[in-house]
């Protein structure tokens, strides 16, 4: 997002870049709290959609397809709803759906998790819920193994009967270490 604001100042594109994100609160860590703030003074023009609603599946006259992010709602006694949105076509939005494990399909497969309770985690916020795993990154459903982006920033590893938050970081590079660990380990399993 820094980098796109940064691009568009130095072409002296005027149009802002518009961050929505649906918590009233803009969550960022310290450096890039700073980069964007010294982009922000270069003249990055950025607009913060904070508490936005974002709707897919409306089509235009042109049959693009947009996104549609609420800003405001009104409730009205009548039953009719108003309110204001900024509506976006869809080739110019990247959607950042955040970078916790995808605890839903881990409950559909019968994955456990175990929420963080406040101090445990260092990496985890409290109430996060992290996927368990042993060393081989198999689950706690027997040959399910979670690997890559899935289990980024931070896993539970089990480790000699104890559990521990696991740092994770979400590169190519330990995505790939993850999957060669995970075929040894089968590989040894299957006695080849
Ligand atoms: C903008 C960006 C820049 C990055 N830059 C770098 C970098 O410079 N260097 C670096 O090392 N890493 C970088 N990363 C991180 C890197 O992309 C990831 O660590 C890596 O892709 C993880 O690999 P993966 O195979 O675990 O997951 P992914 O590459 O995310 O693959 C998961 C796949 O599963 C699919 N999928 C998801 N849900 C379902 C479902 N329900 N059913 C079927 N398919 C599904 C997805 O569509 C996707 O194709 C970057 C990531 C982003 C987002």
């Amino acid at each position: 997002m820094i980098a796109i604001l940064k691009a568009k100042r130095e072409r002296n594109d005027t149009q802002p870049v518009y961050w929505a994100h649906k918590s009233e609160k803009f969550d960022v860590n310290k450096e890039t709290a700073q980069r964007l703030g010294e982009e922000i003074l270069l003249g990055g023009n950025i607009r913060l959609l904070p508490g936005a609603t974002p709707r897919i599946g409306e089509v235009d006259d042109e049959g693009v397809d947009r996104l549609v992010i609420r800003i405001n709602e009104f409730k009205q006694t009548d039953g009719i709803d108003l309110y204001h949105a900024l509506s976006f076509p869809m080739q110019n939005v990247i959607a950042c759906i955040g970078s916790q494990g995808p605890v839903p399909i881990f409950d559909k497969l019968g994955v456990q998790t175990i929420s963080c309770t406040a101090g445990v985690c260092k990496v985890a916020k409290e109430g996060d819920r992290l996927v368990l795993l042993t060393a081989e990154y198999e689950s706690t459903r027997k040959g399910v193994y979670v690997v890559g982006g899935a289990i980024s920033p931070s896993y539970m590893k089990i480790c000699e009967g104890a559990i521990q938050e696991e740092k994770h970081p979400n590169l190519i590079y330990t995505a790939i270490n993850d999957a060669y660990r995970v075929m040894e380990a089968i590989r040894q399993k299957l006695g080849m």
